[in-house]
């Protein structure tokens, strides 16, 4: 067969019907009208559905207006609210931080920078082998995620209520370990110094260590005969230091406050 009779064969194949026999156009999807799936109200209950859709607003009417007075009086957070992070201590003061960087790899904002340092017998600043030398956290950066903290192998990093962080200056808003670091409870001795003797870091970390002993006490009179968290220099209240950071920070609230108050 030539190549025109082939094209004359094809010329010939009759022409389809675009329609099926009930007249809809073929390959056109079936277009069927909108049907809720939720029941209709009808009757009365119908009419007083709107109602119903106002119930809470209208509930609220006759609660007790609720107006925080901040800053004149502090705003009051969730339990778990995500605040200002904080450096834990064990009971007898060494710090919980082992310089893992954990923290700063689970942070989405690369807000966390450490450092780790190895302890020595003269400098043991937490249990185990190392502590965190250099420890940061950039609140211009953080999102308080909560990352961080729940990739902390020892409990040392966790969240507080404190939320006022705001500052005039970027520098300002890096927060160091002198910052971030909890305030000393009665009892315990500020590191570095020896851990309590015949431990080791799990008997820390399962807190089976409550305290002080006399042998830490006795290390510290020997090595910081003046150090303020000995029981013989120790006054009324634990001895707090604070970062220059913090510090400042604390003063524009406590500024902030009085101003709100006028
Ligand atoms: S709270 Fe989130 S953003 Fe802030 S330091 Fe921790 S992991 Fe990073
Ligand atoms: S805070 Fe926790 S996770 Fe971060 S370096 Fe210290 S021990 Fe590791």
């Amino acid at each position: 067969m030539t190549d025109d009779a082939k094209d004359e064969t094809r010329s010939v194949e009759p022409a389809r019907d675009p329609k099926d026999a009930s007249g809809r156009e073929v390959g056109r999807p079936v277009e069927e009208p909108y049907r809720s799936l939720i029941p209709q109200r009808t009757g009365l209950a119908g009419m007083l559905a709107p109602a119903g859709g106002f119930g809470v607003t209208i509930s609220n009417f006759f609660r007790p207006t609720v107006t925080e007075q901040y800053p004149s009086e502090s705003a009051r957070t969730k339990p778990r609210y995500h605040g200002r992070h904080q450096l834990n201590r064990y009971a007898d003061g060494l710090e919980k931080c082992i310089g893992c960087e954990l923290c700063a790899w689970a942070c989405p904002a690369d807000a966390i920078y450490v450092e780790a340092a190895e302890n020595t017998p003269d400098e043991q600043f937490s249990p185990g082998e190392r502590y965190g030398r250099v420890y940061e956290i950039n609140y211009l950066r953080c999102i308080f995620c909560g990352l961080c903290i729940e990739a902390c192998p020892t409990r040392a990093l966790t969240m507080t209520n404190e939320f006022e962080l705001a500052g005039p200056t970027r520098a300002g808003m890096i927060w160091e370990k002198d910052d971030l670091l909890a305030p000393m409870r009665s009892g315990m001795l500020a590191a570095p110094h020896p851990m309590v003797e015949g431990t080791t870091d799990t008997e820390y970390y399962r807190g089976e260590v409550t305290g002080t002993t006399d042998d830490q006490v006795a290390w510290v009179t020997e090595h910081r005969p003046d150090d303020p968290t000995l029981p013989a220099n120790a006054g009324p209240e634990p001895v707090q230091t604070i970062g220059a950071t913090a510090a400042a920070q604390y003063a524009r609230n406590a500024a902030a406050t009085k101003q709100g108050s006028k």
